[in-house]
């Protein structure tokens, strides 16, 4: 008897429902190809429902009030715990729908989430105004506010976390939320609105509307009732979107592509461990992150040594089906993303870098039912190969000489985007030398790829602008009102026109 598919709802003004049309969309497991789910396929009138619900509940209750700052956090702490409760499903949920290995997901996206909004929940009664010293008799005061109804349209590489990275800040700061996940990985943000139902949620506090981008998107960014938009995906749609939400001057905020350097200086001590690091840097959710550490300089004089053991080891690198405890690099989204990243290694190799090990699609066994790429190193002996200028979002790292500090850095920061950025070396002034001269909203030191709730993350350039993450987040879900109190007595009030 034929399995029977699941079919998931959107999650709209506190009730499960289907898209208006009735239209549903398909969830496909990148790793092998198979159905798993059924989702709505909303569009414009859904999002109309779901801003509605949203404005409602902030306009008409005490939700966005400081009365309720203590509730709001109560209940993004119940989220969290939601989360950690529901954890092997939500970590089936994901990888499944995304492709992503099993180990990655457990160990860090569904624990992310849930720490992200315990993070937020003890910010709720800690967003601040201040005292402004105006001269005269005056008090000044700036108090911070919701914005009110806010929507997120999220990428689809790490789709719980983004859930968890929009939703809890909106939400901590007295807003209300639209929140769209990406038509690519709907699932787990359709079951993290089952937690938060249960979490507790007043209808319309949080509204999860699904479907193709194009449709919603336009929907969301052109909405009289949406007050800003956060957006995680890339450039050229973030470009898009910053042009329709313009008509109705929404406030916006930008997390877009990269092609982030990884360098690294001939004192390190300890050779392998940083090898170690820049392959999680790039083969990371097989090279689907937005930091990834695409573009790895290494002093010449460790050069050769580090490029043995770095090709020695992407040759260990296992490949497989998500759901594999041993798979340490999972399968690409989809196939067309599948066919770009082909055809970028292939333009790669027409133009002459040097292909040092992977480059083909992995179609052994039951790889061929999903979309595999190996791990792929090119060696590129100068930066104007189309591989080493543009984001390509996949297994691909490109290896690179250098000589002088100076030459480093301008290399670094020869490029559109500014996202992430690390130096590895154990030369103090070195060090943050470095750190000052990249352009990128991001530098490790001695490190790649760690986010912290705690941190802010966000680029610099054309990888966007706007904070998600740590308390900077909550600057882009408040606006500031100045408050001006005159302190004189009504008859000593002087007037200019008398
Ligand atoms: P994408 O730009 O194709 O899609 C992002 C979101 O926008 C999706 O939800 C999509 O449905 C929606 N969308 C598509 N067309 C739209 C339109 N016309 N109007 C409004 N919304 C529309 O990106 P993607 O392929 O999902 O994700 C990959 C990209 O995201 C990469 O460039 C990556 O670097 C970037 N990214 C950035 C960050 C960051 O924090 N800076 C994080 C993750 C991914």
């Amino acid at each position: 008897m034929a399995e029977k598919i699941k079919h998931y709802q959107m999650y709209i003004n506190g009730k499960f429902v289907d898209a208006v049309s009735g239209e549903t969309m398909t969830a496909v497991c990148p790793a092998d190809g198979k159905v798993i789910a059924t989702f709505p396929k909303g569009g414009a009138q859904d999002v109309d429902k779901a801003v509605k619900a949203a404005k409602k509940l902030f306009e008409n209750s005490l939700w966005g009030k400081d009365h309720a700052s203590q509730d709001r956090g109560d209940l993004l702490r119940n989220i969290a715990i939601g989360i950690r409760e529901k954890m092997d499903e939500l970590v089936e949920t994901e990888v499944l729908d995304s492709g992503k290995t099993i180990t990655d997901v457990s160990l860090v996206d569904v624990h992310y989430a849930a720490d992200c909004f315990e993070y937020y929940a003890n910010l709720a009664n800690q967003i601040y105004g201040e005292v402004i010293p105006v001269p005269g008799d005056v008090m000044d005061i700036a108090v911070r506010e919701p914005l009110g109804v806010c929507a997120a349209i999220a990428a689809w590489n790490y789709p719980i976390m983004f859930a968890a990275w929009k939703i809890a800040p909106c939400l901590a700061a007295g807003n209300t939320i639209l929140y769209k996940p990406s038509s690519e990985t709907s699932l787990s943000a359709l079951a993290l609105a089952k937690i938060i139902e249960a979490a507790g949620a007043p209808a319309g506090a949080v509204n999860i509307v699904t479907g193709p981008g194009s449709d919603i998107g336009s929907a969301i960014c052109h909405h009289e009732d949406i007050a800003k938009i956060s957006f995680t995906g890339s450039t050229k749609v973030g470009k898009k979107v910053m042009q329709m939400a313009s008509s109705t001057m929404k406030k916006v905020t930008m997390e877009l592509g990269g092609k982030s350097p990884n360098i690294i200086f001939d004192d390190i001590t300890n050779l392998d461990a940083v090898v170690g690091a820049a392959l999680m840097g790039i083969y990371f959710n097989a090279g689907q992150t937005c930091i990834a550490g695409s573009r790895v300089y290494v002093h010449e004089n460790i050069y050769e040594e580090f490029k043995k053991e770095l090709v020695r080891r992407v040759g260990l690198i296992r490949v497989g089906h998500g759901m594999d405890w041993e798979s340490r690099v999972g399968a690409i989204i989809n196939e067309s993303q599948l066919r770009a990243v082909l055809d970028l290694i292939e333009t790669g190799k027409q133009e002459g870098a040097g292909l040092l090990i992977g480059g083909n699609r992995l179609t052994d066994g039951d790889l061929a039912k999903g979309f595999f790429i190996a791990p792929t190193v090119f060696e590129c002996d100068h930066d104007d190969y189309t591989i080493v200028k543009k984001e390509i979002f996949g297994p691909v790292l490109c290896l690179m000489k250098f000589s002088e500090e100076e030459e480093v850095i301008r290399r670094a920061n020869d490029t559109k985007y500014g996202l992430a950025s690390a130096v590895w070396t154990n030369n103090i002034k070195r060090a943050f030398r470095v750190a000052r001269g990249l352009k990128a909203g991001q530098v490790w030191i001695n490190q790649y790829l760690i986010l912290s709730n705690f941190a802010p993350h966000g680029g610099y350039k054309q990888s966007g602008f706007g904070k998600d993450l740590s308390k900077y987040a909550l600057d882009h879900y408040t606006q500031i009102k100045n408050i001006y109190v005159e302190l004189c007595d009504d008859d000593a009030y002087i007037s200019t026109f008398e």
